[in-house]
């Protein structure tokens, strides 16, 4: 028997009340469609599986850094921010949303991305330019390295007189990032409850702000849905502490008492294949197969290799044709366009 996903309407409202003093603004159009996919469904073999699109966020090309933006260009702006430094892979989904962000907010942005194997203009360098964010490229892989590099670019503007934000999202970013995904836990709640769904596990690909939101969010209503995080390149190890730390600073930050431990988390590290990035043939397979059986796009960097993970799981029985799955589509859709190459010898 599963417990049902929110204990009681007055406990979600109260964390509602919380997510609500936080300064946001809005970047998304929510809530994002959750729908049901018999057609995967059956082909893999009976459990239920809801996706919750995160990739019709309506900010560019979708996303789940749609949410983590709300609240993070709006401590930008309440720093009065008039462009923003962001940095990463070239072909990083969150510069291209930094980047469409700031266009609808009349803000400026610089992102530095990284001279990697797919720096080049297609897929998300391609919309970064039709944003028309200041794009350079670096030779600094390491994003650490990059955001430093960030920092660097975020003084030189400010000698320019203009009042630069660089987004660092191992600090106080990260945490702000994360309430977005608390307010995902609030909407995915009620929109369950309408289909009078209960939901087993929430499958996502998960590195840090996306689960820490959804691990704080799913324990304060007291929630038994399973996050189960599939890592795009980190090791489980590594995910879990980043994840716990980001959590229990965003539970601060909400004022709540929630505490999560790195041993609570689940972030399975076994459909990485040889590293991030890196496409895998379980991943490829996945995507075709969410293609051909329900036409909708995901990507070959974060949403196949979690969607590998749900077949996975399903297929060796650790999901059972009874349960419920919602899988989390968090957005990366452009990446298939610099993918092109690898996907065409899915057959
Ligand atoms: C960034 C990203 C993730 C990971 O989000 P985190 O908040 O870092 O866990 C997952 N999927 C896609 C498509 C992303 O762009």
């Amino acid at each position: 028997m599963t417990a049902p996903l929110c204990e009681t309407r007055a406990v979600v409202e109260g964390l509602r009340r919380l997510v609500d003093k936080v300064p946001r603004v809005q970047l998304a159009a929510l809530p994002t469609p959750l729908q049901e996919c018999p057609r995967l469904s059956s082909v893999l073999g009976g459990p239920r599986i809801l996706m919750k699109r995160d990739d019709l966020t309506g900010l560019a090309l979708g996303g789940n850094k749609s949410r983590h933006l709300e609240f993070l260009m709006a401590d930008a702006l309440s720093k009065g921010a008039d462009v923003v430094v962001v940095g990463a892979a070239s072909q990083s989904n969150l510069c291209c949303q930094v980047a469409a962000a700031a266009c609808k907010l009349g803000l400026e942005s610089v992102l530095l991305l990284a001279r990697d194997e797919k720096a080049y203009y297609q897929g998300n360098v391609l919309l970064d330019t039709l944003l028309g964010a200041d794009v350079r490229f670096v030779d600094v892989r390491d994003r650490r390295e990059v955001f430093k590099l960030c920092e660097k670019v975020a003084v030189e503007l400010a000698h320019e007189g203009r009042r630069a934000y660089a987004i660092n999202p191992w600090s106080f970013a990260g945490s702000l990032a994360a309430i977005g995904y608390v307010n995902f836990v609030i909407e995915l709640c009620g929109q369950l409850s309408q289909m009078d769904v209960t939901a087993d596990y929430l499958f996502t690909a998960a590195t840090d702000a996306t689960p820490a939101g959804l691990l704080v969010g799913l324990k304060a209503i007291g929630s038994k849905l399973k996050v189960v995080g599939i890592s795009p390149g980190l090791s489980q190890h590594e995910s879990r502490v980043l994840v716990a730390a980001i959590a229990n600073d965003a539970a601060k930050l909400l004022g709540l008492d929630t505490h999560v431990s790195p041993a609570e988390i689940t972030n399975h590290d076994a459909y990485v294949g040889t590293g991030y990035g890196k496409t895998t043939p379980e991943c490829l397979e996945a995507i075709k197969l969410v293609a051909e059986t329900e036409g909708i796009i995901l990507d070959p960097v974060y949403t196949g290799k979690a969607m590998a993970g749900v077949v996975d799981h399903i297929r060796n029985g650790r999901i059972g044709p009874g349960e419920t799955v919602v899988f989390l589509h968090t957005g990366g859709v452009p990446l298939v366009f610099v993918y092109g190459e690898e996907l065409e010898c899915v057959k």
